[in-house]
């Protein structure tokens, strides 16, 4: 028997929100501080304390919610979600669980010839973070700085359909989010958490299969492998006549794979309930009115612009969109010097590659537009050829001058005075009679051996189109 299968696939991405404090109280919200610093009796759970809502919270959960095409529910209500763990010293998480602040939103993924993919977004929701614990040979350590740290959870339907778009999706939100400057979006910190509930079916069948949730993901990367692994470990069960089941499984890294960790028979009863001591309200429409009008321009709707407005290929716009302030930069680039495609070649090209070797950021190699846009345009101006222009770069993100001097200084600027060049480019013809005669014969493509001739010479300082030209006109004339 031969059976062809679906694999069906749901997303729930914890998001770390980047406020400056926590979500129910006034400790700082940050990570890597000495543990148990950063903490109060209202995120230490003491009884008689109350939680008071950070406005701030609540703002950048609309705005995601926004972000993402979400109903927002202006009726903002939190419940107790109750559970007993030591990294948890209330015994219960505040959460919201029948009015999330934002619910039925989209995400577009790229697919394949340039068509988008619609990922339902189900609900997003504000909750509190728990403490971290660490276990070590002696016993088990609990921080409780992370405790109170303001979370939105963002769940998917479960509309992908292979690991791949689960990726996809994960990188399309993040650069979204990173849009938005709500989070730092690390997974390595946990600042960002997925959660992925995976499945198969027959391919005709509409009935959802049996799923297992996997968690322990610490890249995008680990989501996609981990993915994979399940969907071949549930295709072989299936097919050995087996069932699966549902049940939570951890992945591990190092060996990658996935192993149990708990099945659905262990899982707890939460006894959700309102929260009372943080009493219902109702966002009003003007103020989410003004957080859609501060929402940026968000990564689809920048593609598009770039595309029409500077008439640039989807591949370079894609490339500029990736990152918001290489995005910036570039039309901060394109408005000092109008060569879109050229700067965007720069930017995406040379530029790229200096900040991926000084394992850098643009921010932190502190280039001004200006700097670029100005060499850019003394290349086009043959004043350096291309080649000289990336080691003017190089000498430019190293000591912060201007393309104008580190040229001068250099003495880089291309030997362009006619006279010059032609005493130069009648030696090349005096050494290489063979070359002319094929020129002479109609083999033109003979010209750029000797122009390539001249250039070393020159020490690629000449300008290779003038050098071809002059050679043209010594042969082809005399
Ligand atoms: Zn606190």
């Amino acid at each position: 028997m031969s059976m062809d299968f679906e694999t069906v696939i749901g997303l729930e991405v914890h998001l770390q929100l980047k406020t400056a404090t926590k979500i129910f109280c006034a400790c700082a919200n940050q990570f890597g501080e000495q543990p148990n610093s950063l903490t109060c009796p209202v995120c230490l759970g003491l009884p008689g304390t109350l939680p008071v809502l950070n406005k701030k919270v609540l703002e950048y959960g609309i705005k995601v919610g926004l972000a993402l095409g979400c109903e927002i529910n202006p009726y903002i209500k939190f419940d107790r979600k109750n559970y007993y763990y030591p990294d948890l010293p209330k015994a219960y998480q505040i959460s919201q669980y029948d009015f999330p602040v934002a619910k039925n939103g989209l995400v577009m993924i790229p697919m394949e010839k340039g068509e988008l993919k619609k990922i339902r977004v189900n609900r997003a929701h504000l909750e509190e973070d728990a403490g971290k614990l660490t276990h070590e040979a002696d016993g088990t350590l609990v921080d409780y700085n992370r405790t109170g740290t303001p979370l939105l959870e963002i769940v998917t339907e479960a509309d992908m359909r292979s690991p791949q778009e689960a990726y996809d999706y994960l990188q399309v939100l993040k650069l979204t989010l990173q849009y938005l400057n709500v989070s730092d979006c690390d997974m390595e910190k946990g600042s960002l958490r997925c959660d992925a509930n995976v499945s198969i079916r027959p391919r005709e069948e509409t009935k959802l299969g049996t799923k297992s949730e996997i968690k322990n993901m610490n890249s995008f990367k680990a989501v996609k492998a981990a993915l994979e692994y399940e969907v071949i470990r549930h295709t072989q069960v299936i097919l050995s006549g087996e069932k699966i089941v549902q049940e939570t499984r951890l992945w591990d890294d190092n060996k990658q794979m996935t192993l149990s960790m708990r099945s659905k028979e262990e899982a707890h009863d939460y006894r959700y309930f309102p929260d009372p001591d943080l009493v219902p309200f109702v966002v009003k429409a003007d103020k989410i009115k003004e957080i859609r009008q501060s929402l940026p321009e968000l990564p689809y709707a920048k593609l598009e612009r770039f595309k029409n407005q500077y008439n640039l290929n989807g591949y370079d716009a894609f490339i500029l969109v990736l990152d918001q302030t290489i995005a910036q930069f570039f039309e901060e680039c394109v408005a000092l010097y109008p060569e879109a495609k050229k700067i965007a070649n720069w930017l995406n090209g040379p530029l790229l590659r200096e900040i991926s070797d000084r394992k850098s950021s643009l921010a932190e190699l502190k280039l001004v537009p200006a700097s670029l846009a100005g060499l850019i345009k003394m290349v086009e101006d043959g004043v350096v050829s291309n080649l000289v222009g990336k080691d003017v770069l190089k000498i430019m993100l190293d000591t912060g001058k201007s393309a104008e001097q580190i040229i001068q200084e250099n003495g880089l600027a291309q030997v362009s005075d006619q006279e010059s060049l032609t005493r130069i480019v009648d030696e090349i013809i005096k050494e290489n009679p063979k070359a002319v005669g094929e020129i002479k014969s109609g083999k033109e493509n003979v010209l750029g051996f000797l122009v390539g001739q001249t250039m070393k010479k020159t020490q690629g300082k000449a300008n290779p189109k003038m050098i071809g030209e002059i050679i043209k006109r010594r042969i082809l004339d005399a």
